[in-house]
């Protein structure tokens, strides 16, 4: 954690390595950080989970399933807690470009916390424009003396799309009016990680949609360091905070697939574990919002869901506590986690159909025959099926 190393993108650690030997090393990289300064003094995990009536025996339980999902064996269950506690020694600098600030926003606004949102608050963030006192002159010298201080060990978190060439001055922050563009790449010069938080800074967002009158672009078009995206409009904070632990227990990024995104919270398509798939291999569809079908809990396909052309995990972690998520509430999912989704998913409450679909597949997603949709109800699932045929297969040949 020490060394000004550049994370590098490979595959999974356990290819190369026995699990014992791998064990062996990260519990001694989980002792070198350990032995760094805590921020915020003495405050303890556990402590502070038990505050907020979470107990050790529930947080162990959170370890084990946050193992699983980082589809590392069941022994590494301990060091994921042990990461986890000692989550609050390694500085985070979180810069905000052009977006809404809901990415923070859902992380700091839970009422009922979870194991996931006391860790976030633990994590030493050094620096992060909507919590902090400071403004104005102060900020600039909080952000300058955080770089300096932690130069070559701090993870960099970039939120929101950023306007570049011509068009950087969009976007200008802080007292001296540097640009979003140069405070990310002055920023990433010292960073020993750099996350991509969202779909604004990992594929430009809603901000890049046509015409993208600013030339808002994803960070990976700014700097030329590795980056690990995390999106999702937002994304969950399991996504955000399991990508640290992994990066604390291993000192590298995970796999991670064709865009950018670790393959163990962005490997499977929304529709693969949707509660309602059932019903699209049935073929019973909500014909339109309101009707007796939507009473029933049918498949949302025809009203627009892209959960066929969407890798997330949010069927699985759900949001507002873990309570919900858009197609348990009644909407189809809107692919948000995917890249140019404003512009390639639209309109979100009608199917793809014939709409030429020039994103993740480049081309392969668009349902050839998805017009005759209301003819023949069976026809359209086989359509829908082929269509994930087609996806699938692209998938397996990333
Ligand atoms: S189309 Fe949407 S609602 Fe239907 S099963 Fe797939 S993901 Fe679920
Ligand atoms: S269900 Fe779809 S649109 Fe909703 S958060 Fe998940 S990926 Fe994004």
């Amino acid at each position: 954690m020490q060394e000004n190393k550049q994370a590098h993108i490979d595959s999974s650690p356990l290819q190369t390595k026995s699990t014992k030997a791998l064990m062996a090393e990260v519990s001694a990289r989980l002792d070198a950080i350990e032995k760094l300064p805590a921020h915020n003094g003495d405050k303890e995990l556990i402590a502070e989970l038990e505050s907020k009536g979470i107990s050790r025996r529930d947080f162990m339980k959170w370890a084990g399933a946050m193992t699983a999902a980082l589809s590392l064996p069941a022994s590494f269950a301990p060091l994921t807690a042990r990461a986890a506690e000692i989550a609050n020694r390694t500085p985070v600098i979180w810069l905000h470009m052009a977006e809404c600030t809901g990415c923070s926003e859902s992380l700091l606004r839970t009422e009922d916390p979870s194991v996931d949102s006391v860790l976030f608050d633990m994590i030493n963030l050094e620096y992060h424009e909507t919590i902090m006192a400071a403004s104005g002159y102060q900020a600039t010298q909080n952000l300058e003396s955080a770089i300096k201080k932690h130069h070559g060990n701090y993870i960099l978190m970039v939120e929101g799309g950023i306007p570049k060439g011509s068009s950087e001055y969009f976007l200008t922050i802080g007292a001296n009016g540097t640009t979003g563009a140069q405070e990310c790449r002055h920023a990433a010069e010292g960073a020993m990680a750099i996350f991509a938080i969202g779909t604004c800074s990992s594929y430009g967002g809603v901000q890049a949609a046509a015409p993208n009158p600013t030339n808002a672009q994803p960070l990976d078009k700014i700097i030329s360091k590795p980056i690990i995206k995390v999106p999702g409009c937002p994304p969950s904070e399991k996504n955000i905070v399991g990508n640290v632990l992994y990066f604390a227990m291993f000192g590298k990024t995970p796999p991670i697939d064709a865009f950018g995104r670790p393959t163990w919270a962005y490997g499977h398509r929304i529709h693969d574990l949707c509660e309602r798939r059932g019903h699209f291999d049935a073929g019973e569809f909500v014909e339109a919002f309101g009707d007796s079908n939507a009473e029933k809990g049918y498949c949302l396909y025809k009203v627009g869901c892209k959960g066929p052309y969407t890798f997330n995990n949010c069927s699985k972690l759900r949001f507002n506590s873990h309570t919900s998520w858009p197609i348990q509430a009644g909407h189809g999912c809107i692919g948000c986690s995917e890249p140019n989704f404003w512009d390639t998913m639209s309109p979100f409450e009608r199917p793809l159909g014939n709409t030429p679909f020039h994103t993740a597949y480049n081309g392969y997603g668009a349902d050839k025959t998805a017009d005759t949709i209301g003819a023949a109800v069976l026809a359209v699932t086989a359509v829908g099926i082929a269509a994930h045929a087609v996806v699938s297969s692209m998938v397996k040949a990333k």
